[in-house]
């Protein structure tokens, strides 16, 4: 591309996805928004479409990433699908408030960009097509905190917003996200299809996505049951990361669930304060059907959900099930390998269940803080409990605290761990930083004073989670009060 300055006009996109026949979407335009504005833009998000975040701030930019103008070779369109929405058959849904403008080829291969909250489409059923500043927000923030701790994602490039008032509970005013990830194919796209009977579109989606986003599972003996357990595993394996970090998506809905096993949609999620394992985060889920506790086994009945739907392209029931049964062991095997990674334990032992399961009840029974009592575990010194003081004093069960650390030192000792090399791996892989709603919260009620500062402040820091910090010490304390007001529900 030697010559070429590419601009918000003539971004090199292509639509591969709108390769596939017009039934599985609507080509239309994004609805502009009045006066829009820069709110804020990734660099690392940027940097992998090839993309300058500074320039992302240009008024050219600022039109294309609001929807206010459409960039020469974009053929932008809504994608259709279905879902199971808290466990019941919701039928047709589709997006209802995204348009993908296309993709961007790069080193790792094509990534779509896709607007969300940029109007109307034939799917919005009674919604308004749009997102508030205050959800797109904490989807742009969540987002990169994620990639950031290395958990699968779809990416967000930037925010923009525009005074157009929004109509939720209050007014508030409107903003559009531009995500990226290589598809956004869900669970729901699959389901789509097989509820409607039509084996045939089945079929061209999956080829599709073994094509484009899976060639390797081509030569499988049966490709779309290689299919159906590669999801599996990534599912299992990122819901373990999911829980490592204690992060809790909220709406789990088989629309939600990424083909890719990367975490998407952003709305009422949460990462763990005070530890409870029947935490649930989003307000609207009464039942607690999407609760800390409940995400594995959530995880894998959306991937019985997925199975349901290939069935006729897998053929064989027990083929299905083979694939199914990968789940488990995949999520095992993750988690055993994040927890011991966790308590900085270098090799599996007979007990290791028992140390983490015991440290998982001290830590339910004393509600502690989940990412400060990771952090502060790594200063433990194996031959020191005296050192132990700032770590002990976040329980109240000071005598239970000690049982376990002496069981937790014994296991050090038996791989003669060397304290100073165990906390900086574990200092690698337990954040001092997450998104937590308050710090998410300040950000939003900054910028609906139309002060952005603090987004882009805490999208550095969130950027480097495992580093100290130490002018930002503060980004790591406990919510304040006022927070434990905070309710997040669907509404976005
Ligand atoms: P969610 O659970 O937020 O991922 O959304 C479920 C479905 O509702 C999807 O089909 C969304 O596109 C649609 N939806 C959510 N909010 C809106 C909105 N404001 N306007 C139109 N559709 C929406
Ligand atoms: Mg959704």
């Amino acid at each position: 591309m030697t010559g070429i300055i590419i601009t918000a006009h003539n971004l090199p996109l292509d639509n591969h996805f709108a390769s596939l026949p017009p039934a599985f979407y609507t080509r239309l335009m994004p609805t502009p928004l009045p006066s829009p504005y820069f709110v804020a833009a990734s660099a690392p998000a940027a940097a992998l479409v090839g993309l300058d975040s500074a320039r992302l701030a240009e008024a050219d930019y600022v039109e294309l990433l609001s929807g206010n103008k459409v960039a020469e070779r974009s053929q932008p369109l809504s994608a259709v699908y279905s879902g199971h929405q808290f466990g019941n058959w919701a039928g047709q849904l589709g997006d209802g408030r995204a348009i993908l403008l296309g993709d961007i080829a790069t080193p790792a291969g094509a990534i779509e960009l896709q607007l969300k909250g940029a109007g109307a489409t034939p799917y919005s059923r009674m919604g308004d097509g749009r997102a508030v500043l205050r959800s797109s927000i904490r989807e742009f923030l969540c987002s990169e905190a994620m990639a950031a701790l290395g958990i699968p994602t779809s990416r967000a490039l930037a925010i923009m917003g525009s005074q157009q008032g929004i109509v939720r509970e209050t007014v508030e005013t409107a903003a559009v996200v531009t995500r990226m990830a290589p598809s956004f194919v869900r669970f729901g796209s699959f389901e789509h299809w097989f509820y409607r009977k039509r084996p045939e579109e089945l079929k061209v989606l999956a080829d599709y996505v073994i094509d484009s986003l899976y060639p390797q599972l081509r030569d499988a003996a049966n490709p779309y049951q290689a299919l159906l357990a590669e999801a599996c595993v990534r599912t299992a394996e990122m819901i373990a990361q999911w829980q490592a970090v204690g992060f809790m998506h909220g709406v789990m809905n088989t629309d939600n669930m990424s083909i890719l096993g990367l975490t998407l949609d952003y709305g009422p999620f949460g990462f763990m304060e005070a530890f409870d394992a029947d935490h649930i985060c989003n307000h609207t889920d009464q039942q607690g059907r999407y609760s800390y506790g409940n995400q594995p086994q959530v995880g894998h009945w959306n991937c019985y959900a997925l199975g349901q739907a290939l069935l006729p392209l897998i053929g064989e029931v027990a083929l299905a099930q083979a694939a199914l049964d990968s789940y488990q062991p995949a999520f095992a095997a993750k988690m055993s390998e994040l927890l011991h990674a966790k308590l900085g334990l270098l090799t599996e032992q007979d007990g290791d269940t028992q140390l983490f399961d015991g440290m998982f009840a001290l830590m339910q029974a004393n509600h502690v803080d989940f990412t400060n009592f990771f952090r502060a575990l790594g200063n433990l010194q194996v031959a020191a409990p005296e050192a132990d003081t700032p770590l002990r004093d976040m329980l109240i069960d000071r005598t239970g605290f000690d049982a376990w650390a002496l069981q937790y030192r014994a296991r050090l000792a038996a791989e003669n761990s060397v304290d100073a090399i165990r906390k900086t791996a574990m200092d690698r892989v337990n954040p001092k930083y997450v998104l937590r709603n308050y710090l998410a919260q300040v950000a939003i009620e900054k910028a609906q004073q139309q002060d952005y500062t603090e987004i882009a402040r805490l999208l550095a820091i969130l950027e480097k989670p495992f580093d100290e910090q130490p002018e930002d010490q503060h980004y790591a304390a406990l919510p304040p009060d006022w927070a434990s007001h905070l309710e997040v529900s669907c509404s976005s």
